[in-house]
């Protein structure tokens, strides 16, 4: 989650001269496909639909864009109404929408929040995924919460351009599958252009099951570093970090980066700021890291087990 009045933290990280090391050996992403295990539901989407009015409450300790809570999209209606008698063969009857950026983890890690998880990968032509990080982040999924999960990828239409929030949810919503309580749905679009609302941001997590990647800005965080498939990878396993409710969305340790809420200090971790940033290159000569650390590693246990 990019925070947009941090640009100036990070120019003055950039001035006080870091030095850029151009060399990165940790480009050893396998580039096979993804798994698909499950039928995706191929949808054109349609980003120029119109928005739904935005609820501005954002939770965030600082504005995070992605801890401000849905604006209900294509949620039902009235979540409070009582539920209609499903038909015998109906589907599964879905759930009350995601709401902001960590509230989707319990769903996501806990036994008792879901049956089994699906990874939706949305991308549009030209935007990746480059890597397998959609299978990465299916095996580290299993691995945390215990469950089933699956990986199902589609296109979406359209091409660069500036998203919002707005639309970034829009777009999960009109073509991923809808939450229900026996399958968590976690929305990750790989997009041409950038975020609107923080031009650095390389990736971000604008509702609690739902976050995005730039091609273009992968491209340019990884210029200096010279592995694209390494920034894709850690920027994708960030963004899911944030969807799991990391750093303290979901609990209260006090130990998230005072000077980037939402983030590990830990510049070892994945969870660390700078690694949805443009400035990456600048701030992390060495590369990307890709893993959670063992702190972020022992707030996802506590979550899953409540
Ligand atoms: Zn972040």
């Amino acid at each position: 989650m990019p925070l947009p009045r941090r640009r100036g933290r990070l120019a003055a990280l950039l001035l006080v001269g870091s030095v850029v090391a151009a060399a990165c050996g940790t480009d050893a992403e396998e580039s096979e496909a993804a798994t698909t295990t499950t039928p995706a539901p191929a949808q054109t989407a349609a980003p120029e639909q119109p928005a739904p009015p935005e609820a501005p409450t954002s939770t965030g300790a600082d504005g995070i864009p992605g801890a401000v809570a849905p604006p209900g999209g294509s949620a039902p209606a009235d979540p409070g109404a009582p539920p209609a008698d499903p038909a015998p063969d109906a589907p599964a009857e879905p759930v009350a929408p995601a709401g902001p950026v960590g509230s989707m983890a319990a769903r996501y890690l806990r036994a008792s929040g879901s049956e089994r998880v699906l990874v939706q990968v949305l991308a549009q032509d030209g935007a990746g995924p480059r890597t397998a990080a959609p299978e990465r982040v299916r095996q580290v999924l299993a691995e945390l919460s215990g469950k089933s999960v699956a990986v199902a990828v589609a296109g979406v239409g359209g091409g660069a351009r500036s998203w919002t929030s707005e639309e970034l949810r829009s777009l999960a919503d009109g073509s991923a599958p809808v939450q229900t309580a026996e399958q968590a749905v976690l929305t990750l679009l790989y997009l041409r252009g950038g975020f609107a609302e923080n031009e650095r941001a390389v990736g971000v997590a604008v509702r609690g099951d739902v976050a995005a990647v730039f091609a273009e800005r992968v491209d340019e965080a990884a210029g200096m570093l010279g592995s694209e498939s390494a920034v894709e990878d850690a920027v994708t396993m960030h963004e899911v970090g944030h969807l799991l409710g990391l750093v303290d969305l979901v609990l209260d340790t006090g130990r998230q980066d005072p000077e980037h809420p939402g983030h590990s200090p830990n510049r070892g971790s994945v969870m660390y700021y700078a690694v949805e940033s443009t400035l990456l290159g600048s701030v992390l000569s060495g590369g990307p890291p890709r893993d959670f650390d063992q702190a972020d590693l022992d707030d996802l246990a506590r979550i899953r087990n409540g």
